[in-house]
């Protein structure tokens, strides 16, 4: 008999394969493991719970920290014919009252809840009586104090297993450090969690660094080395974006800013030219990227260091998710280590916490500062072994003179 699980990726999602892990996740969660899902953004988590759930049937709760998450998954899955559903604060009461009654009704497949909606006692009660098959967290790392990432809101899904002793959850994430893997562990889970990190290698990324000099000429070489194709640029300030934003459309390049201190109306159109045209750069904080599906975005530069290696990886990540060769791009000079110690040194938080921060700051230039190829370093980081790849600054830079002065050569030919 055909497998159930790849019967609804073929004919829900219209997917002839899995994706690498993808088949693994499913399997534990559908032999009632608990499982807690390490993979990089873009390999494909969402289909690990939605698979799944359309083989159990009855209910599966998704827990999701962004409203604008949410309705985008609820909408595409609506498109594939499933029955999804959305309750939250950003809808009409009607709506979430029409939605409910679906709900209630065990029409729905898939609800997606913020933690802080699920978790209040009502909902609890009322999930409770209904036939729910499994539980899904995204974006897990929230939950965890050391992550880069924390909400206060996720603290509360400790007490799920309590509430639904006998439903697999599973956690999904792309953060894959050790302490924030087991703080997800310890907090959602307690005992027996199927745990398993998968495929971090994005092989069509190549991966340079470059010593900051003057960041604006830098930048705009390196666009103009890209006509036409879509880039994501990201800038250690709000200010700096809306500089180096206007300082590409003085020179031709189409570029939009994007950062929390903007309008949401301004952010939202921003973000939907760079979504729906191609060619657009967008100059952006790290407030930009969370969920952004865009295949085709052609590269990822980087005018600042960023806060941490996972942070890194999580951002280059949005480049290339079509396969095709992409490219991410860091300056990096002294200014920036300052500029990130200085950050540390003055949050507020236990001196516990900025040990960690400083620590993963040094992993980080670590990665900037090695010799060994690039992407050999940044997967040791994440626990999977890797040869030289051939496609970051390092390794190129090794190839003429490993073949014996390539260089040479063609300066005597001239
Ligand atoms: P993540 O949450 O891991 O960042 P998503 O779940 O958003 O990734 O998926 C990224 C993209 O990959 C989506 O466009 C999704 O449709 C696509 N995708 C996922 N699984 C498969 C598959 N097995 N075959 C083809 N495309 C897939
Ligand atoms: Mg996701
Ligand atoms: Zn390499």
């Amino acid at each position: 008999a055909e497998d159930p699980k790849r019967r609804v990726l073929k004919d829900v999602f219209g997917f002839d394969d899995f994706r690498p892990g993808q088949a693994d996740v499913m399997d534990a969660l559908l032999a009632g493991r608990h499982v807690l899902a390490v993979m990089p953004t873009g390999a494909g988590k969402s289909l690990c719970y939605q698979v799944p759930a359309l083989v159990l049937g009855g209910l599966t709760i998704v827990v999701s920290p962004l409203v604008a998450l949410m309705q985008d998954q609820v909408a595409a899955l609506r498109l594939a014919g499933v029955a999804a559903d959305t309750i939250n604060s950003s809808i009409e009461r009607e709506a979430n009252v029409a939605a409910w009654r679906r709900v209630a009704a065990g029409q729905t497949r898939l609800l997606y809840l913020a933690p802080e909606r699920l978790m209040t006692e009502r909902m609890l009660d009322a999930l409770a009586r209904l036939d729910v098959s499994l539980i899904a967290v995204d974006e897990a790392h929230c939950i965890s104090q050391w992550g880069p990432a924390f909400r206060r809101e996720y603290e509360d899904l400790s007490r799920l297993r309590g509430i639904f002793p006998s439903v697999p959850i599973i956690a999904l994430t792309a953060t894959a450090d050790e302490g924030t893997r087991t703080d997800i562990e310890a907090r959602l889970f307690a005992e027996r969690v199927e745990t398993l990190v998968l495929g971090f290698d994005r092989p069509n990324i190549k991966l340079g660094i470059a010593a900051k000099q003057d960041s604006k000429r830098q930048l705009l070489s390196f666009v103009e080395r890209h006509p036409g194709r879509s880039g994501i640029v990201y800038c250690l300030s709000r200010k700096k974006t809306e500089e180096m934003a206007a300082f590409l459309e003085k020179n031709g390049v189409t570029a939009l800013a994007y950062h929390a201190g903007m309008s949401k109306e301004a952010r939202d159109a921003n973000q939907n030219s760079f979504m729906t045209l191609s060619g657009v750069v967008m100059v952006a904080t790290i407030a930009f990227g969370m969920g952004i599906d865009k295949p085709d975005v052609a590269y990822v530069f980087h005018t600042d260091l960023p806060g941490s290696l996972e942070a890194y990886y999580q951002e280059i990540g949005r480049a290339g998710r079509d396969g095709r060769p992409a490219e991410a791009h860091m300056l990096f000079g002294l200014g920036d280590i300052r500029m990130r110690r200085m950050f540390i040194d003055d949050e507020d938080a236990p001196p516990e916490h900025k040990r960690r921060s400083h620590g993963r700051l040094d992993t980080l230039i670590g990665y900037c500062e090695t010799a060994q190829c690039r992407r050999q370093v940044l997967l040791g980081y994440f626990g999977e072994e890797a040869s030289p790849c051939g496609n970051c600054d390092t390794c190129l830079d090794q190839a003429p003179r490993a073949d014996g002065g390539a260089e040479a050569r063609t300066i005597l030919a001239v």
